[in-house]
């Protein structure tokens, strides 16, 4: 989400006439969007912002001016302490609010003393505001939802992004038709809790994510579809037959269960069991054999137990899955969490980590090598790490790299895998 954010961000600098660079120290305006999800991000932002100022001051010798600003869920969850902390940032603005850059940017340049903040939560959608964007490339990203209403113990989502919001289906069709228009072969739906998706149709009926999804696959010239993150509890059948009948949707879904314990899950206010998460990886796998999963986990919430821990390793052992994120609990202020008893020593939340990550990358691994010896279509996406070299993603996800010509980025190719590794795979265009 917070790339979606960012891309909207740059397109809003480049209507006004600003050219994106990568050297920090030729920029006039220097933009940091932030994470607030676990602490080690949150404070990685003030670091960066002790370097900006650093750079800023050098500039400043040159006769170089610089705007500093901040965006995103650090700002929504700080809000005045982030000019406190960091006094030299020009504005900061939530997550909700960064529709308003333009304004923000031509204000502050026009009065170099104005600090600008603003958190609200207003009850217009920035999507209203936003200008229009075109494809960042052959994949881009589409914020579908925003904002989430489950309020997991752990979680700071509720607080920095709001209340769960819809965009309604004909703007986020009109969006889609743009971005394939303009290039896009595939299309990754986002939202906090993109499945519990419900926005209006053009009677102010409304529809469900299958609904969108089924309409999104109509358009033509758009070849994959993907759509994330969903929360379990919210997989509805209509959803499980689309991985059956639409073609488009990638085999591939992203579907957290956190923890393999239901004494865990409860804690950690999950409307779901393991059982109730087991069945429906289990439908969708009958509606589409090919699936492959993939989850979040946190390990060393509070009051985990030994037993508590095994039940997560069982779920891996059972759904296999073929990739996956995992971290370690961290405690988020203002969370009901974060101030539960029992809270878990920082050397058992690591050696938990570190056991789950090694059967995690087991099977990563092992379904990786299964790619070995298979033709798939894979989209290029950028030059890779090597001369003469691009970088795709195969159907699942995962990261492939073959010799092939510049003119094959943003095109979809078919490749035959060579070599395997748990983070890529190697082939060969054919
Ligand atoms: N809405 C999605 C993802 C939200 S944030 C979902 O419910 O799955 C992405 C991931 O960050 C979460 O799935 C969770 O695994 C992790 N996360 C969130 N809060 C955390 C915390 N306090 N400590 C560690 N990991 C956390
Ligand atoms: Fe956070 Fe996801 Fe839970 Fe919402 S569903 S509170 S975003 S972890």
């Amino acid at each position: 989400m917070n790339v979606y954010d960012s891309h909207r961000m740059a397109s809003m600098l480049k209507d006004m006439g600003f050219i994106e660079t990568d050297a920090q120290e030729d920029a006039d305006v220097v933009i940091f969007n932030t994470c607030h999800i676990r602490e080690k991000a949150a404070e990685k932002v003030f670091s960066d912002l002790g370097r900006a100022y650093l750079i800023k001051q050098e500039r400043q010798n040159k006769g170089l001016d610089t705007v500093i600003g901040v965006t995103g869920c650090v700002v929504q969850a700080e809000d005045k302490e982030i000019i406190k902390r960091a006094p030299y940032v020009d504005f900061a603005l939530g997550p909700l609010r960064y529709y308003r850059l333009k304004e923000v940017v031509e204000e502050i340049f026009n009065n170099r003393e104005a600090k600008l903040l603003d958190t609200e939560f207003s009850a217009v959608s920035k999507f209203d505001f936003l200008p229009e964007n075109k494809a960042e490339g052959g994949c881009s990203y589409l914020a579908i939802q925003e904002g989430c209403n489950n309020f997991c113990t752990y979680c700071v989502v509720p607080y920095t992004r709001g209340v769960e919001v819809s965009r309604p289906i004909k703007e986020v069709l009109e969006e889609a038709k743009r971005l394939v228009k303009t290039g896009s072969l595939e299309l990754n739906l986002l939202g906090q809790n993109v499945n519990s998706y419900h926005g209006e149709d053009e009677n102010g009926k409304e529809r469900n994510l299958a609904y969108l999804l089924n309409k999104i696959a109509e358009i033509d010239g758009l070849e994959r579809i993907r759509y994330t993150t969903s929360y379990p509890a919210d997989v509805d059948d209509d959803l499980i037959e689309c991985h059956k009948n639409l073609k488009k949707l990638m085999p591939y879904l992203h579907l957290p269960i956190q923890s393999g314990s239901d004494d865990v899950l409860k804690r950690m206010n999950r409307r779901h069991t393991k059982d109730e998460y087991l069945r429906v990886v289990e439908k969708l796998k009958e509606a589409n054999p090919d699936i492959g999963m993939s989850s979040d986990f946190i390990v060393g919430f509070p009051g985990e137990t030994d037993k508590d821990f095994r039940d997560t390793l069982d779920v891996v052992n059972k759904v296999k899955y073929i990739q996956a994120f995992s971290f370690k609990y961290s405690r988020r202020p203002g969370t009901p969490a974060s101030i539960m008893d029992n809270q878990i020593e920082e050397k058992v939340k690591k050696e938990r980590l570190q056991e789950l990550q090694d059967l995690l990358f087991d099977y990563q691994l092992k379904f990786n090598q299964q790619s070995v010896g298979k033709v798939m279509p894979v989209l290029f996406e950028s030059k890779g790490r090597h001369e003469g070299q691009l970088a795709g993603r195969s159907p699942y996800m995962q990261n492939v790299y073959a010799e092939a010509d510049n003119s094959l980025v943003n095109k979809i190719v078919q490749v035959r895998i060579k070599r395997a590794s748990t983070n890529s795979l190697k082939g060969e265009v054919i």
